[in-house]
């Protein structure tokens, strides 16, 4: 069965959770900021020759002369295909939408 997401929900997916949080926190690839700018190890050739561009919230390898999205990126570090990355993605983006919820019952 294909899975179906309208190009809205990809377009949120790739641009509302920053890339750098999902570097560290979620996939937890060793990263570092330096000359205040992101980095991670790359995923694909283990070097930290990377930066993360909030502008854009992609990921890039200067190495690998790659940009990686939040989809690419998971896809890349957990080896599964797009729909799973974007499953994952999904589950993600809820619990970060609850503490202002829970900011708002108990004031
Ligand atoms: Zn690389």
């Amino acid at each position: 069965m294909k899975a179906k997401f309208s190009s809205r929900e990809l377009f949120d997916l790739r641009n509302t959770i920053p890339v750098d949080m999902l570097i560290r926190d979620q996939l937890q690839l060793p990263s570092k900021i330096r000359d205040g700018v992101f980095r991670f190890l790359c995923p694909v050739c283990n070097e930290f020759q990377t930066a993360v561009n909030p502008n854009t919230n992609l990921a890039r390898c200067f190495r690998c002369e790659k940009n990686f999205n939040t989809i690419d990126l998971v896809m890349t570090v957990r080896g599964c295909g797009f729909k799973d990355s974007v499953l994952f993605l999904k589950a993600l983006r809820m619990p970060a939408e609850e503490p202002k919820a829970l900011v708002g019952r108990f004031r």
